[in-house]
């Protein structure tokens, strides 16, 4: 799927995000008043077309799990709005976002501590028809069983236990629990970093493969580039707490912007190929990343950013679009 951006219109949102951020209070003293706040998402914008991926990259604390988890609801945004299918979410009660829940689905990094132990595979896997429908109970164990063949597992292994399967398998689990009910978005948490490079790339074929039978439009969130670049229509970089750089897959990839793009494309290792003989441009990342509870002032990056200048420390850089309009990049360089 490329170019997914071009020719879309209003009607081809499914997830429309304005402005979001989500503070976390920290309380301090003896009477426990807030004394700062943790800026987990810091003014964060963008859309996700039906039927696209868009990953969203960057590393740990940069705030990317947290926004997923406003996306879908499990934490109150402190400020802006979520559309999903034109309709606002972001200030409905939570009782009122069970009827969405439905249509929105998350599969965690970790597939042993998201499935509940003392469940067998059967139930996990039909808890969200039991939740969310009022099928029958044949109904919902031969929806189990459709679902588990089409996500690679065996239909005789529905009564084993999580602790039973391998890492891989346990994933397929999670996968097909999020399917069951056939939801239209699924956010996917780092889905594949805790299993071995060897099973990831067969998880992610079968999510790509789901993805065109099931017409499912995925957030695919991960903490380095090489892992979402094959299932990604589109890239958004955070960096503590805000997009940085937003494109195409291709045009991320061959023309990085950002000077933390740049620097999260070679960290990549490469396999010297014709293909790669091109010279990437070089911004290595050194240092750490700064407290999001006490940003640097002007660019969030430019304590670390080897191209930093003076503007760079007094004025934030807004996301903008220095040649096309698929193309975006904070950063004072193109401006
Ligand atoms: S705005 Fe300045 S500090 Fe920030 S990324 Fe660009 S050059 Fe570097």
């Amino acid at each position: 799927m490329t170019n997914l951006v071009q020719n879309k219109g209003t009607e081809d949102k499914l997830l429309d995000v304005h402005h979001i951020k989500k503070y976390f209070p920290i309380k301090g003293g003896i009477l426990k008043r807030t004394v700062a706040h943790l800026k987990a998402v810091d003014d964060v914008s963008f859309s996700v077309f039906k039927g696209e991926t868009l990953g969203i990259v960057g590393e740990s604390g940069s705030g990317k799990s947290t926004l997923g988890r406003v996306i879908l609801r499990l934490l109150d945004p402190t400020e802006g709005e979520i559309y999903f299918n034109g309709d606002e979410i972001s200030k409905l009660k939570q009782r009122q976002v069970r009827s969405y829940r439905r249509d929105m689905q998350m599969v965690f990094q970790d597939p042993f501590g998201s499935l509940n132990s003392k469940m067998s595979v059967a139930e996990l896997i039909e808890e969200p028809l039991l939740v969310q429908t009022n099928l029958s109970r044949q109904e919902r164990k031969e929806r189990a069983i459709k679902i588990m063949e089409k996500v690679g597992l065996r239909a005789d292994d529905r009564l084993k236990y999580p602790h039973e399967f391998s890492g891989g398998q346990r994933q397929r689990i999670s996968i097909a629990r999020a399917l069951i009910i056939n939801p239209q978005l699924v956010i996917c948490d780092e889905p594949v970093s805790a299993l071995d490079v060897s099973i990831q790339a067969q998880v992610l074929n079968l999510m790509k493969d789901l993805q065109d039978e099931f017409s499912l439009t995925y957030l695919f969130i991960a903490h380095d580039l090489s892992v979402v670049k094959h299932i990604s229509d589109r890239i958004a970089v955070m960096y503590l707490g805000r997009i940085v750089e937003i494109a195409p897959k291709r045009a991320l990839y061959d023309n990085a912007l950002h000077p933390y793009t740049q620097g999260l494309l070679a960290s990549i290792p490469i396999i010297d190929t014709d293909d790669t003989k091109q010279e990437r441009k070089k911004t290595r990342i050194t240092g750490d990343l700064p407290s999001p509870v006490n940003p640097p002032t002007g660019c969030p990056f430019r304590t670390r950013c080897p191209l930093a200048h003076e503007r760079c420390s007094v004025e934030r850089p807004e996301l903008k679009s220095p040649e096309n309009d698929e193309h975006l990049v904070a950063c004072h360089l193109y401006t």
